[in-house]
């Protein structure tokens, strides 16, 4: 059977010009980059490339990159690490209601330690209202946290204008750019940002190695205690081989952004128009032009997306609900009901997400599949027979 993978926001094939370069550093290239000698040497030579790799994505210096494992950490690195940093007790955090749990759990475990947190709504499109944030602003506010695009909907935010008002009022400014870094720019040196997370596998790098870019100048402790690695901001000694396959994807994505930016927009709304003229009752998730160009979450209505994608899946086709199991319930994704989807609709959603792997030719045969899947779940979800029924 041939498999058709459309899940590209959760992870990316890891590119074969990527694996390549990072092989040796399993084997052969060994050393510690911290040791003087030689074999340590030739590791932190791999490390300055990758960081100046890193730094060319960002637009950034490279010493003002630190590895990570992941978006995760650097999401965590840069709320903990700000306010952790900041002397006073009194700190605000603003973000908003559809953020990454890299994000909400690090602020709502921050709640538990006294911090102040605002999570802001955002609108039926999923955008954040500039307003909002001014409106939000307090004489503690320490720090802005907001996604650069969601993952579910792709909604990009508007980050350049949340940054002046962050910069006027001289409150640090972070974005998860976990969705965006790859796929197109993302210049620090554009953005009135202060920190910048980035995940190494959503643009065909490795899994589990990321980055936190910290403008020159932003104080940020540590979370881990150890060695001064990192310029003193991630103790721990650097997962070489990861690092370099960051870097070297970094490069290529940067090579190939125009292209595949081009070539994700234009397939994903084909795909788009396709379905919604082709099966009745479809409608999509999100803004229709602020948005990722590889993502559309699509909403079947009287279709339940949880069976759908059990059914795409068993035909070859990889795509995903943002639907969470929590506690042996199925509960409706947060970024759906907080655009104002009731949890009947928002179990109703599937999201397509591209890559440069993506061809017409897979989407075509999904879109033969397509209509006779929903068709087929529409008549086994009458409302009795559905997961989220669990819920309650
Ligand atoms: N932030 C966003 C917006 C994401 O989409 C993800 C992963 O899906 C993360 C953070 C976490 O990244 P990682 O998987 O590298 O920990």
């Amino acid at each position: 059977m041939r498999r058709i993978y459309l899940d590209n926001n959760a992870t990316t094939r890891v590119d074969p010009q990527v694996l390549e370069v990072m092989l040796p550093y399993y084997g052969e290239v060994f050393g510690n980059p911290s040791s003087v000698h030689g074999f340590g040497q030739e590791a932190k030579a791999a490390l300055d490339l990758a960081r100046q790799q890193v730094a060319a994505l960002l637009d950034a210096e490279p010493n003002e990159i630190v590895f990570t494992s992941g978006g995760t950490e650097s999401d965590n690195l840069a709320i903990r690490g700000i306010i952790e940093a900041t002397p006073g007790t009194s700190k605000h955090v603003i973000t908003s209601k559809i953020e990454h749990h890299a994000v909400l759990h690090t602020c709502q475990n921050l709640e538990k330690a006294g911090i102040r947190v605002t999570y802001l709504p955002v609108n039926r499109e999923g955008l954040v209202d500039p307003e909002e944030i001014i409106k939000a602003i307090r004489d503690d506010t320490l720090l802005i946290s907001i996604m650069h695009a969601n993952n579910e909907i792709g909604t990009l935010q508007p980050v350049r204008e949340i940054g002046q008002i962050a910069k006027e009022r001289d409150i640090y400014f972070h974005i998860d750019a976990v969705q965006t870094a790859g796929k197109l720019p993302v210049h620090s040196s554009d953005l009135d940002v202060n920190l910048i997370s980035i995940s190494a596998h959503k643009f065909h790098g490795p899994k589990g190695v990321g980055a936190l870019y910290v403008k020159k100048g932003t104080r940020l402790r540590s979370l881990a205690f150890g060695g001064a690695h990192e310029r003193n901001r991630r103790a721990g000694t650097e997962n070489v081989a990861q690092i370099v396959g960051l870097g070297r994807a970094s490069e290529l994505a940067l090579e190939g952004m125009d292209t595949q930016g081009s070539q994700t927009t234009q397939l994903r709304n084909w795909f788009e128009k396709e379905v919604l003229n082709n099966i009745p009752d479809t409608s999509v998730n999100g803004h229709a032009e602020l948005r990722l160009s590889n993502t559309t979450n699509i909403r079947f209505a009287g279709a339940e997306s949880e069976g759908l994608i059990i059914n795409l899946d068993l035909a070859g086709v990889a795509c995903s609900t943002g639907s969470a199991c929590s506690s042996g319930a199925i509960e409706p994704s947060h970024v759906l009901t907080e655009l104002g989807l009731p949890p009947e609709e928002a179990f109703e959603c599937v999201r397509f997400s591209f890559s440069k792997d993506t061809t017409q030719a897979d989407l075509m045969e999904v879109l033969d599949l397509l209509p006779v899947m929903v068709d087929r779940q529409r008549s086994m979800s009458s409302p009795g027979n559905r997961a989220y029924s669990m819920i309650s």
